[in-house]
């Protein structure tokens, strides 16, 4: 058996063409052009390309874009004051902070002073907490991402068992949310999970965000179940020349693709949603910013 190949890429051109005509009409009706600011510290040269196809792909939707590359060293007051320029900046509504941030700035104090009307990750503890409890609110964009491509995937995910393998406060938990939302039966799995390989395959739907190499295989799938990689790793490829490298998943692909029913890509998968769940997202803050009705075909 090979698995249906779930084209991420596909489905974000197509959301991101969405997207533009919603634009197109707040900006024509209204006179309102949604706005996203994007600030990432350091150099890491992963998030930097990430940040850079942010930033295009904002443009290329219509919106206002504003990035901010500060150096390494940045303190953390001039982050928080950075922060707090935006959040009262009219032509911005959207604010992300790429994470994560250098060691002596507080993720933690950078992310309570976002305002919670400019949230479009859902980093905010107001935000998670609507999330939570399932009040309206912003919902974190990988997540989103990977809830709309199981929802094109499989339709009804109403009991099924999914199994995520990572607990972090940007992808395991608040997809474990949005699982359990869809009425899954959910199970979190990380770094002291006990027999691995067995919680994986119990799973219909396997969610795996861990950020090492192909470390699940396909002897741990169940047959048929649909997998959704988030990972983004790094690795040599020599075949590729001298120093080169290329980006896997957190799935060994080439032994899942042989016993799963569907399974995401790396690249070509997870990543451009993430990015069109974000400027979604931004749509929907700037429409509420402004008294408007958001539009309801651009989240799951
Ligand atoms: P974090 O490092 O914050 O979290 C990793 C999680 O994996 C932790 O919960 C950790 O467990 C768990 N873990 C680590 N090693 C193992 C192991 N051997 N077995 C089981 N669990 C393990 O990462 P993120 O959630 O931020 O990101 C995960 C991956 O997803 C990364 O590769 C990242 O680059 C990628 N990513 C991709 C995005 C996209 O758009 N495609 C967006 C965001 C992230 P513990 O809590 O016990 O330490």
């Amino acid at each position: 058996m090979t698995a249906t190949i779930i084209d991420g890429k596909a489905f974000a051109e197509n959301l991101r063409g969405r997207i533009s005509s919603h634009v197109a009409r707040l900006k024509a009706e209204h006179g309102v052009t949604p706005g996203l600011a994007v600030v990432i510290v350091g150099s890491d040269p992963g998030s930097q390309v990430y940040v850079a196809s942010k930033a295009r792909l904002t443009v290329e939707v219509g919106m206002h874009s504003e990035k901010y590359e500060l150096p390494e060293a940045t303190s953390e007051a001039e982050v928080l004051a950075l922060v707090a320029r935006l959040n009262a900046d009219p032509a911005i509504h959207g604010i992300l902070v790429q994470l994560p941030l250098p060691p002596q700035i507080d993720s933690n104090a950078i992310i309570a002073l976002i305002s919670s009307d400019k949230d479009v990750d859902c980093f905010t503890p107001a935000s998670v907490g609507k999330l939570t409890i399932g009040l309206p609110g912003p919902v974190s964009c990988t997540p989103l991402g990977c809830l709309m491509l199981l929802r094109e995937t499989l339709g009804d995910l109403s009991g099924l068992e999914a199994v995520i393998v990572g607990r972090s406060n940007l992808v395991g938990k608040p997809m474990a949310q949005l699982l359990l939302r869809e009425n899954c039966t959910v199970t979190v799995a990380h770094s002291r999970t006990r027999n691995l390989a067995e919680v994986v395959r119990r799973a219909d739907i396997v969610i795996a965000a861990v950020g090492r190499p192909n470390l699940i295989r396909g002897d741990w799938i169940k047959p048929g179940a649909t997998v959704i990689d988030v990972g983004i790793n790094r690795v040599p490829a020599p075949e590729r020349g001298e120093g080169k490298t290329r980006l896997v998943g957190d799935v060994d692909f080439a032994s899942a693709v042989t016993v799963a029913g569907a399974i995401t890509p790396v690249p070509g998968g997870v990543g451009p949603m993430t990015i069109a769940c974000l400027l979604a997202n931004t749509v929907t803050t700037a429409s509420l910013i402004h008294g408007l009705v958001p539009p309801r075909d651009l989240t799951a």
